[in-house]
C-alpha cells in the first residue's frame, strides 16, 4: 500500500460522566469527567487510522482544537512520507513555529501531538496488519533509533549508545515472547481505591479482585492523614503481608509533607509512593526519595516530556518510570524514555486508566519486555477497570495480567456508536 493517502482528519470531543460515581477521583482531580481528545484518520484505501489523548473534562475541547489545527501535517499525505523518518514528522509537530510557544513540548499542544502520532502508528500497523507491539519488536536497532528525537536528550543518550543497548538485550527475544504469549504482563488495579469510595466499597472491591487473581493493589493518599491510615490499614490487611500494595498522592504533597506523609505511612509497606509532590519537582523527589530510604519513588504520568524524565533520572529522584503514552508525544517519545531508563537501570511501569491508556500502554510494556529491558523484575503495568466496553479490540486481562493484544493497530479503535452518544455537547449521554 505504498500510494496510501491522508485525506482527512475527523476530530472528536468524547466526554464520560465518571464523575457522578467518583471513577477517578483522588486527592486533586476530586471530579474527573474522563475524556478522550479523539482524531480518525481517513484515506484512500478505506483504511483507517485511531489516536487519543486523554483528558479529564473541560480541557479536552482545548486538545481537541490543537489536533485540528495539528492535522495540517498528516492532510494529504501517504504514509510512506511519514513513516519514513518518523522523527522528522515527530519534530515537525513539536516544532511548528506558530504553536511552539504554547509549550515547546508540554501541555495542551504536546497531548494533541500525541493523538496524532498515536494515530499515525496506529495506521502504520494496520497497514503492516500487525499489533503495535509485534511491528515494534520486529523491527531492527537502527529503525527503532530512526523514530527518536535525540535532540535535548543526548546528553544522557545517544543513538550509537540506545543501538547498541537493542542490539545487546536482543538476545533472548523469542524465549521472552513465548512467555508474554503464555502469561501475558502483570498488571496492578487501581480500580479499589479511588478517594471518593467509601470504605465498604473499598473493602468489597479487595475481596472482589483478590478473587479475581489481583496481587498487586494501589490506593489513593493524600486526604486527611487519619483517613489515609485508616484505608491504609484496611486495604492492607485485606490484602495481606505477601500482596503488593502501591500509594498514589497525586501531587498533593509539598516536599516536607510529602516526607512527613510518606514515613506515616511506612507502616503499611508501600511498594512505592507515587507523585509525592509536584511533577515538575525534580529535586523535591530526589530529596523525598534520600529522605524517607525504603520507600520507592515513582512518577511520571504528568511528566511532561524526554527531558524531564532525563533530568529525574540524572538526579537520581525516581525508582519506577511511569510512562504515559499521551502525556509524552505518543510512541516515538515513549520509545525515547524507555531506552533512557534501561541505560538508567530504572524499570518502567506504565501509567494507565483514564479512557484509552490500558490499551495503548500494553503494546509499550510488551515493546519494553521484548526488545529494551528484557525483564520482568519489579514491572508492573497499571490497570484500571472502566469504559473498555466502548473499544473495538479491549484488553483482555487473566488472573491479573494483561494478555497480548492480537488484532492489527494500536487497540485505540472506538465504537461508532460510542462516538455518537458521547460527544460532547451534543451526544446523547450530555443531552439527558
Ligand atoms: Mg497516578
Amino acid at each position: 500500500m505504498t500510494d496510501l493517502r491522508i485525506t482527512g482528519v475527523q476530530v472528536i470531543d468524547l466526554r464520560f460522566p465518571t464523575s457522578r460515581e467518583s471513577i477517578g477521583s483522588d486527592a486533586v482531580n476530586k471530579d474527573p469527567d474522563y475524556s478522550a481528545a479523539y482524531c480518525i484518520l481517513e484515506t484512500n484505501h478505506g483504511l483507517r487510522g485511531f489516536g487519543l489523548t486523554f483528558t479529564c473534562g473541560h480541557g479536552n475541547e482545548l486538545c481537541c482544537d490543537a489536533i485540528r489545527y495539528l492535522a495540517r501535517y498528516v492532510k494529504d499525505r501517504t504514509l510512506s512520507s511519514i513513516t519514513d523518518d518518523l522523527a522528522a514528522f515527530s519534530r515537525q509537530l513539536t516544532g511548528d513555529t506558530q504553536f511552539r510557544w504554547l509549550g515547546p513540548e508540554k501541555g495542551v499542544i504536546h497531548l494533541a501531538t500525541a493523538a496524532l502520532i498515536n494515530a499515525v502508528w496506529d495506521l502504520y500497523s494496520r497497514a503492516e496488519n500487525k499489533p503495535l507491539w509485534q511491528l515494534l519488536a520486529e523491527m531492527e536497532p537502527e529503525r527503532i533509533a530512526s523514530v527518536i528525537d535525540f535532540h535535548y536528550i543526548n546528553d544522557a543518550l545517544t543513538r550509537d549508545e540506545a543501538i547498541a543497548l537493542l542490539k545487546e538485550r536482543r538476545a533472548g527475544q523469542e524465549d521472552r515472547l513465548e512467555h508474554l504469549r503464555a502469561n501475558g504482563l502483570l498488571a496492578y488495579t487501581t480500580s479499589v481505591g479511588w478517594i471518593g469510595f467509601s470504605d465498604e466499597k473499598i473493602s468489597r472491591l479487595c475481596d472482589e479482585a483478590l478473587a479475581a487473581g489481583w496481587t498487586h493493589f494501589k490506593l489513593k493518599v493524600g486526604g486527611d492523614p487519619a483517613d489515609d491510615r485508616r484505608r491504609a490499614r484496611m486495604v492492607r490487611e485485606k490484602i495481606g503481608p505477601s500482596h503488593r500494595l502501591m500509594m498514589d498522592a497525586n501531587q498533593k504533597w509539598d516536599v516536607e509533607e510529602a516526607i512527613l506523609r510518606t514515613r506515616e505511612l511506612q507502616q503499611f509497606d508501600p511498594w512505592w509512593m507515587e507523585e509525592p509532590t509536584s511533577p515538575d519537582d525534580v529535586l523535591g523527589h530526589a530529596r523525598i526519595r534520600r529522605e524517607v530510604p525504603g520507600v520507592r519513588i515513582a512518577t511520571g504520568e504528568h511528566c511532561q516530556n524526554r527531558i524531564l524524565f532525563k533530568q529525574f533520572m540524572q538526579a537520581h529522584a525516581i525508582d519506577v518510570c511511569q510512562i504515559d503514552s499521551c502525556r509524552l508525544a505518543g510512541v516515538n517519545e515513549n520509545i525515547a524514555v524507555i531506552l533512557l531508563a534501561a541505560k538508567f537501570g530504572i524499570p518502567v511501569c506504565p501509567h494507565a486508566g483514564g479512557v484509552g491508556l490500558c490499551e495503548y500502554v500494553q503494546h509499550l510494556a510488551a515493546f519494553d519486555y521484548l526488545r529494551v529491558s528484557a525483564s520482568l523484575e519489579n514491572r508492573v503495568v497499571e490497570f484500571v477497570d472502566h469504559l473498555h466496553e466502548h473499544f473495538v479490540d479491549p484488553v483482555r486481562i487473566r488472573r491479573g495480567h494483561y494478555l497480548l493484544p492480537e488484532q492489527p493497530g494500536y487497540s485505540i479503535e472506538i465504537y461508532p456508536e460510542t462516538l455518537r452518544d458521547y460527544s460532547y455537547p451534543d451526544g446523547r449521554i450530555w443531552r439527558s
